[in-house]
């Protein structure tokens, strides 16, 4: 579990956090298996023993001060006395996980040990494809289900399901695979006229991937787009007859929009907000048009599935509609222009390879002087109690955020007696793979059977309080500031428009900027003519806030943020919403600010770092150029490079050897694009060289540019301090 703050010393009280005009929150990204400076948990049993506290219901922790009789509270301070058990668990020191870190991963006794709870934790894969579609797509699908059944672990359970305007349901046990069909009402209200039970048995539909891999490929070679004069349409509807209960996941193939049974979207109202002029489109297009998937998501999220898209289209598909489906059930949203450069394989593989922990509950608790505000990211908020959160299914990437508010106009004391403490309850469950089980007569069984273990992660942290500005400032993490300004950002867009959001974010800057001159005390208010020129907004006093400006620009530069008229396609604003809201920190920044560096020959660095600027890429003389925007890898040589140096870069070269580090470490991945400067298009590298570029949009003239930013938001710098 890494946990990350926006500031490692906390504002004093709500006085000192508005006048600094910076965020305060963390993110949290629960199920990584070590925390944010590489270091493990400490692993131990009976999480169901660890003693509460009475009054906030924390858990026990290093932070508490133990008696021999009692312990109190880290967080509210409240006394509690110890069990017999606890008490003879704990003199014994240094024997149990919770006494030796502050960062815990204990068992939780199985609730049910029977044969039926066994079966239950098979892992259950359920493939939906769309089969009005080109035999591209089908092509593609298919390899990434071959590339799926590779990386599923044996003893899972696999169905094939097709969809289009009758829904497919493969049997594929018996010797050859034998589909069953049903026909989907064409009406948008309609139902189907059987229950999916009696078209086919779960069991019969569900095959273990261990003995009926082959029989399942051969299956999947039966695929065929629905001809012509029957192709009349797609239909969402092939969803949500497959939910059934238990931890399953579900993989739905598009290769467009659903339109045809229950939850057909209108694709039209694209292409009327993009003859409309005057109106927003950027807001007319991002919020759904139908509730129907969103609703179909709390069924899937009540019977415990996950659901991933896999859009393979370059039409309007209103992921804006369907995205509820994979968002809130912990799934994946991918989106894939073409079919021709698709990582979808690799990206199906990957997924499937890496642990997951399901059915999750996330609970964040404070000290009292404090409280959880908004949080952000793919879960979903418990019905019942406030700060719980339910995450179906959840990988070592996924981040999730909260921000910070005061309980009152306290704040922390000034005696440092206050320590802010911060704690994380991250409830799940992992499907533990079968093991070779033997009897005593040696006789060994190898009954493939998964085991479900649930488990109990515990992180409690404890922060500095600032005891003024400067302190502040300086504890800052500008990666954190970014993840949560962007997590506001959407919501804002989402609710408001494009338009808001980028005005949200720029007042944001000068909001901080002006503090920042104020707390420094840069401006000579007597002093009038020259005020202009002392204003700072590049934090040079500061180093932690130098990265923002850069940062915010690039965000106005981002898709994210630009506008219709741009050319941003509406469902690719989605999936990087979608993406962005649950990366971590770190690689938030890159896909924002992509990292640039620079090499004399692919086995030697030149320069670790460069700013994304043509000027800059110019006066380094390096030839070669490796630039990481996290879901697209660009190696680029310049077109005054030597000839001799060899193109693209050999296998066994430092740069390859990054590159594939790279690949390897991310939950996406990335295009790995060669670009030969003077020889190949290099717009889609140029594109990345910011710095020279308009931030409005409205076109690249030679005054405007990161400077010309610098200089807008200096004079907004001066109005807002007026
Ligand atoms: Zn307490």
């Amino acid at each position: 579990m890494a946990v990350r703050a926006t500031v490692s010393r906390f504002p004093m009280d709500a006085d000192a956090r508005e006048g600094s005009g910076l965020l305060w929150g963390v993110t949290v990204t629960p199920f990584a298996a070590a925390d944010e400076n590489g270091r493990a948990p400490s692993y131990g049993s009976s999480g169901d023993l660890l003693p509460r506290c009475e009054n906030c219901w924390a858990y026990f922790n290093t932070y508490c001060e133990l008696e021999q009789w009692s312990w109190s509270c880290s967080l509210c301070g409240n006394l509690n006395g110890l069990t017999s058990d606890a008490v003879e668990r704990y003199s014994r020191s240094q024997s149990c996980a919770e006494m030796m870190s502050s960062f815990v991963d204990l068992e939780l006794p199985s609730q049910d040990s029977s044969e039926e709870a066994a079966m239950q934790a098979c892992p259950v894969y359920v493939a939906a494809v769309d089969l009005s579609a080109s035999e591209e797509f089908l092509e593609l699908t298919k390899s990434a289900l071959l590339a799926a059944l590779e990386a599923l672990a044996p003893g899972s359970l696999f169905g094939l399901a097709t969809f289009s305007h009758k829904l497919g349901l493969y049997d594929v046990q018996g010797p050859i695979p034998v589909v069953k069909n049903v026909f989907i009402p064409p009406e948008a209200e309609g139902t189907l006229p059987i229950e999916l039970e009696d078209v086919m048995p779960l069991l019969q539909f569900l095959a273990p991937v261990e003995t009926c891999k082959d029989r399942i490929a051969s299956a999947l070679e039966t695929l065929r787009p629905a001809s012509s004069w029957e192709r009349t349409t797609a239909a969402g509807q092939g969803l949500d007859g497959v939910l059934i209960g238990g931890r399953a996941r579900v993989f739905a193939f598009l290769s467009g929009p659903p339109d045809y049974g229950t939850g057909q979207l209108d694709t039209r109202r694209y292409g009327e907000q993009y003859a409309s002029k005057g109106e927003d489109a950027d807001r007319a297009l991002l919020p759904e048009q139908t509730p129907f998937y969103k609703d179909l998501a709390a069924v899937a999220v009540q019977a415990g599935v996950c659901v991933d898209i896999f859009a393979v289209t370059n039409e309007y598909t209103d992921l804006a509609s369907l995205k509820f489906l994979s968002i809130e059930s912990g799934g994946s949203l991918f989106l894939y222009t073409s079919t021709e450069d698709s990582t979808l394989p690799q990206d199906m593989y990957r997924m499937l390879s890496r642990p997951y922990a399901f059915g999750c509950v996330l609970r964040l608790r404070t000290s009292t002087e404090f409280k959880p505000g908004n949080s952000y990211g793919h879960f979903f908020p418990d019905p019942q109690y406030e700060n719980v959160q339910h995450i179906i299914c959840c990988d070592s990437y996924a981040t999730y955020a909260y921000d910070f508010v005061f309980e009152n106009n306290v704040g922390f004391s000034r005696s440092k007696s206050d320590v802010p403490t911060i704690q994380i309850a991250f409830q799940y469950a992992v499907v533990v793979p079968p093991q070779e089980l033997s009897n005593s007569g040696g006789v060994s069984t190898n009954r493939t059977k998964h085991s479900l273990q649930r488990r109990l992660r515990i992180r409690t942290l404890q922060f500095g309080v600032a005891q003024n500005i400067h302190e502040l400032y300086d504890s800052c993490d500008p990666e954190v500031v970014l993840s949560l300004l962007v997590h506001k950002v959407i919501l804002a867009s989402l609710e408001e428009g494009v338009r808001e959001g980028r005005i949200l974010l720029q007042e944001w800057l000068v909001i901080l900027a002006a503090q920042y001159n104020d707390a420094y005390r840069l401006i000579q208010y007597n002093n009038g003519s020259s005020v202009r020129s002392q204003i700072d907004v590049a934090f040079s006093q500061c180093p932690q806030l130098q990265p923002l400006p850069r940062l915010i620009f690039a965000l106005l530069r981002n898709p994210l943020l630009r506008f219709h008229e741009e050319g941003v396609h509406p469902d690719y604003r989605i999936y990087l919403q979608c993406l962005f809201s649950m990366l971590e920190p770190s690689s938030l920044h890159r896909a924002v600010y992509p990292v640039l560096t620079s090499y004399a020959t692919p086995d030697k660095q030149a320069y670790p770092r460069h700013s994304l600027s043509r000027a800059a890429l110019i006066t380094s003389g390096s030839p070669i150029f490796f630039l990481d925007a996290f879901t697209i890898l660009i190696v680029f040589y310049s077109s005054t490079a030597d000839p001799t140096l060899p193109f693209p870069p050999p296998h066994d070269c430092l740069l390859r050897t990054t590159i594939n580090k790279l690949k390897q470490e991310r939950c996406i991945t990335p295009k790995l694009i060669f670009i030969r400067g003077g020889q190949d298009d290099a717009s889609i590298f140029e594109n990345f060289l910011i710095e020279e570029q308009d931030v409005d949009g409205s076109g690249l003239t030679s005054v405007m540019g990161f400077v010309s930013f610098l200089e807008d938001i200096t004079q907004k710098v001066l109005e807002f301090m007026k």
